[in-house]
């Protein structure tokens, strides 16, 4: 008798293309995880300080863009949760606005802006100016003007990067895979950004970037496979998140837990606001990423092992879920989250669609289809048999709190939305 082990039956279900949830066994407690990690939990503070300290500089670089200068967005409670999501729940649901974040219009302005104003202020002052005019004052703008910065993107990266390097004065040059929208293109190109189109995936795209960004010495490289400051970027969320719980009194403890969902590429957004969330509120917070049935880069990283591709396993990393169409984890996301992540789940294209359609409907909302990736996740803690186990470990009578993290949307263009919500209409919810 032969037999299988878990990996290989794990890597079958994925290689099908069959929407899975997978619990990770390698999870520990946080004060364990944390005191091994290579990422300094006060790095995550000193981000969400640094935010702060730049409102001024970002209401100069976007007069009218930006209220008063902040990267933050919107706490709201899912109404009607079971209508939009398509099954019955008993948790609230609430959701994370990152789709109305400033500028950038998805997650990626939390990263992006994090790496590209550090990257600045700090050569600004290499080069003699003081922190306070090292961001948006004449002297610094002839610095950046003699300099580049770089990335290799599916869109939304290439944006929130493209746009900040281009309002400091610095040259942009975006590197875009073939999934890249051409309102993406044209976008970055209107704020003054060069953008490279390349015909390979998100991962040659980024290589090309890197050895082209390497072979100059002007020119600065967010690796976005590979990055600590896009990484604290996006775990300095943690702070306002817990700041906003607070004032909306959603107690987070033992006997409330919280579980967010949050739609995964690389890793480096959904693994940096876990990282982030886990400092803040401990075990009682429980992080699961959400992948394409055609791209779980991550769920393989965890679950398979280093050096994984999902053309591996026989996918092929075709999703309309464009922000999530990745072949290869970052391994710094991995390697910061793999023992506080509490696991992965997968969703196939059709319901991407009608979960952007459901959303614009009855709540009037614009997400992008891969912004809606962790829409199914209550769906499987509350509904599986696995996901009913995960929540009956915690102890009988626990209620938990959903929390969606919606990562983009507001800047699709109306036809875009238009002809995604057609489609999402048209398929099976
Ligand atoms: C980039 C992106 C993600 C995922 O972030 P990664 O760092 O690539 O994992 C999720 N949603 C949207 C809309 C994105 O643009």
């Amino acid at each position: 008798m032969t037999h299988q082990s878990a990996p290989d039956l794990l890597r079958q279900s994925l290689g099908r293309a069959k929407p899975l949830l997978w619990l990770n066994e390698d999870r520990i407690a946080v004060s364990e995880a944390l005191a091994a990690s290579s990422v300094r939990g006060e790095a995550v503070r000193e981000a969400a300080d640094a935010f702060q300290r730049w409102r001024p500089a970002l209401r100069t670089l976007f007069p009218g863009a930006m209220v008063d200068g902040s990267i933050a967005s919107p706490l709201e409670r899912l109404r009607e949760a079971s209508s939009v999501l398509g099954y019955p729940l008993s948790g609230d649901v609430l959701l994370k606005r990152d789709d109305l974040l400033p500028v950038a219009g998805s997650v990626k302005a939390r990263g992006g802006f994090h790496e590209v104003l550090g990257h600045a202020e700090a050569l600004a002052m290499s080069r003699g100016l003081s922190r306070e005019e090292a961001l948006s004052t004449p002297a610094a703008r002839a610095i950046f003007g003699q300099y580049a910065v770089a990335v290799g993107s599916t869109g939304n990266l290439g944006l929130a990067i493209g746009t900040v390097a281009a309002a400091l004065g610095f040259r942009a040059t975006v590197h875009m895979s073939h999934e890249a929208k051409a309102w993406k293109k044209a976008r970055l190109r209107e704020a003054g950004a060069e953008v490279v189109e390349h015909a390979g995936d998100y991962a040659a795209a980024v290589a090309a970037g890197r050895a082209i960004a390497a072979a100059r010495d002007d020119t600065y490289f967010v690796d976005d496979e590979n990055s600590l400051p896009l990484f604290l970027g996006y775990a300095a969320a943690a702070w306002e998140l817990a700041a906003q719980l607070e004032a909306e009194g959603v107690r987070v403890d033992a006997a409330h837990p919280l579980f967010v969902y949050l739609p995964c590429g690389v890793g480096g957004a959904p693994c940096g606001i876990a990282f982030g969330l886990k400092q803040v509120f401990g075990d009682a917070v429980h992080c699961f990423l959400a992948e394409p049935v055609a791209a779980p880069c991550m769920l393989a990283r965890l679950a398979i092992g280093p050096g994984i591709s999902v053309y591996d396993i026989g996918l092929d990393n075709r999703t309309a879920a464009d922000g999530l169409a990745v072949p290869t984890a970052s391994e710094l996301a991995w390697e910061a989250t793999h023992r506080l992540l509490s696991g992965a789940f997968t969703v196939p294209d059709d319901l991407l669609f009608s979960l952007v359609a459901r959303a614009h409907t009855l709540l009037g909302l614009r997400l992008e289809p891969s912004a809606v990736a962790g829409f199914t996740g209550p769906g499987w803690i509350e509904d599986s048999e696995e996901g009913r186990r995960y929540l009956s470990r915690l102890g009988t009578g626990v209620r938990p709190t959903h929390l969606l993290w919606c990562t983009g949307g507001s800047l699709v263009p109306d036809a875009e939305h238009a002809a995604n919500c057609e489609r999402g209409h048209g398929a099976p919810a």
